[in-house]
């Protein structure tokens, strides 16, 4: 597979057509594997939103008019094409992320499987019907698109956590602006490219490419019906504050730091298996990332010798070395607060017991590198047990009975992901039934819920009432209408004055 080596200007997609916009300011995208800056980003400023929210509005009433089917073909159509796309898609993921292009694939791979979901959208849109709730009157429900909505996605899947949106908005009807992170916007103005060959109207997705200043025209642009927000979580609160103020359906889905319990039980290679992948692949970079290892008795003592060579063994290099099971982490900045987080931990007193900032992966030598990280004796007052890390570094605790897992767990602020490693059926079910935590894996690391379920945290890790896809996305992008109707037969019943009854 050939790097992807564009160098052009990265810009917007509004209405049908890649621009570069009006907006005067840049930023540099970098290839974290080299640490240079591959190419510059065109920034929106206001004219580009009003331009992107007038298209999209523009392109609404058509779209929301066409029979859902026919939508639903435009899906289909679509699904094909990221599929015959899927690698060129990932290149370019890993050009600007530094993932590994295996991890890139899964990544589209798991998008994709949304995609899929939003070929359905004439069953579920669904509506209800009850005939006869009086005499000669029925009701029914119906669920309507709500107009322009927007998505501002992180930088961790470029690809993936717009997928979690847009499908379901515009297979529903609606209109969608995605906003992605500076860092990777590339893959999306593919995907823009791919939705339009698919024969999606122009203006019905769009791609604004911006920073806060993009994200805050947006929130208060009287257009903008709904916002999803995935992100880190003091932005996802402000965007859930923000938006509500400004009259919009918000659903912000914020950070993470979560745990996986390996009970005495377990059987330890695969939990090995499992606390490594979790905690190192996408170097860390995953909001379901497992970052804090709760070891529960002598599961401690076994377990933590192993971990430290596998992580000291770890495989880091570029993403398209098809050895690498690590690669880059995504900036320069992020390289030095992990590193940073290193230096908190040795001072709170955690022991560390491998380092990964000795690691130099050759030819690479300016890339955003660290190597896997492993703390062992670490405690809930520690900032690096409460605070999110976002990389390689995984932090062991020590409990000494199932009730001390779950109880530091529960008081953890953040509750997007948990598993528990078990043989004990009886404790998983109690686990899973008593964790403060919107999505549980039992003997799975990685609770991704599938398509169908919808995915979203509890606590800190989400703002608002409604998950990303599923069912409750399909009701995010849509809205509730109720009809009651009469076919009244010609005789005149005269006026009624009370509240009506059955
Ligand atoms: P981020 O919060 O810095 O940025 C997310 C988006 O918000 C980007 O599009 C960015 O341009 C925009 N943004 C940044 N600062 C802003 C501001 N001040 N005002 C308005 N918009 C702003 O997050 P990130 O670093 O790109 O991604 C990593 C974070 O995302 C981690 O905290 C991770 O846990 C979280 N995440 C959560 C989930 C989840 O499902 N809960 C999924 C993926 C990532």
């Amino acid at each position: 597979m050939q790097a992807y080596t564009d160098t052009a200007d990265v810009g917007h997609f509004i209405n049908g057509q890649r621009t570069l916009g009006q907006g005067d300011r840049t930023q540099a995208i970098y290839n974290p594997a080299t640490g240079q800056a591959a190419r510059q980003l065109r920034l929106a400023g206001p004219e580009d939103v009003e331009a992107v929210v007038a298209a999209a509005a523009a392109a609404f009433p058509a779209w929301a008019n066409t029979p859902a089917p026919r939508r639903a073909r435009v899906m289909f159509k679509f699904l094909a094409l990221m599929n015959a796309h899927l690698d060129e898609l990932a290149a370019i993921i890993t050009a600007e992320h530094g993932k590994v292009f295996s991890d890139a694939q899964g990544e589209l791979a798991r998008g994709i499987d949304i995609i899929e979901f939003a070929c359905g959208i004439p069953q579920l849109l669904k509506g209800d019907y009850t005939e006869q709730v009086a005499t000669g009157l029925d009701n029914w429900t119906m669920r309507q698109p709500l107009g322009v909505v927007a998505g501002i996605t992180p930088f961790n899947f470029p690809a993936m956590v717009p997928c979690w949106m847009f499908p379901l908005a515009i297979a529903s009807g609606n209109c969608f602006i995605l906003k992605p992170s500076e860092r990777d916007p590339s893959v999306s103005l593919r995907i823009a490219e791919l939705l339009r060959e698919a024969g999606l109207p122009d203006g019905v997705f769009n791609v604004l490419q911006g920073d806060k200043q993009a994200v805050d025209a947006l929130l208060t642009h009287p257009d903008v019906q709904a916002v999803s927000f995935v992100g880190s979580t003091p932005i996802a609160r402000s965007i859930y504050e923000r938006g509500a103020q400004h009259g919009k359906r918000v659903q912000a889905l914020g950070g993470a730091k979560n745990h996986m319990v390996v009970m005495p039980d377990a059987d330890l290679n695969q939990a090995v298996d499992a606390l490594i992948g979790s905690a190192y692949g996408a170097a860390g970079e995953r909001c379901m990332a497992v970052s804090v290892a709760v070891l529960v008795g002598d599961a401690a003592d076994r377990i933590v010798p192993i971990l430290a060579e596998r992580a000291r063994t770890l495989k880091v290099s570029h993403g398209m070395d098809p050895q690498a099971e690590m690669g880059p982490v995504i900036t320069q900045e992020a390289l030095e607060r992990i590193r940073g987080y290193l230096d908190i931990g040795l001072a709170e007193g955690a022991q560390l017991v491998h380092d990964g900032r000795d690691l130099c992966v050759p030819g690479h030598e300016d890339g955003f590198f660290i190597g896997g990280s492993l703390f062992d004796h670490v405690t809930p007052d520690m900032r690096i047990y409460q605070e999110e890390i976002f990389g390689p570094v995984l932090a062991c605790v020590r409990a000494p009975d199932i009730d001390a897992a779950i109880r530091i767990i529960n008081e953890h602020s953040f509750g997007n992901g948990v598993a528990c490693f078990t043989r004990d059926g009886h404790a998983a079910r109690e686990f899973a039934r008593r964790i403060q935590v919107g999505m549980v894996g039992i003997n799975v690391p990685i609770p991704v819920p599938m398509a169908w379920h919808g995915f979203g945290g509890w606590k800190n890790s989400l703002f608002g009432d409604m998950h990303v896809y599923g069912e409750e996305g399909v009701r995010f992008y849509t809205r509730q209408k109720s009809v009651m109707q009469r076919w009244p037969d010609s005789e005149a019943k005269g006026a009624e004055f009370a509240f009506p009854t059955h």
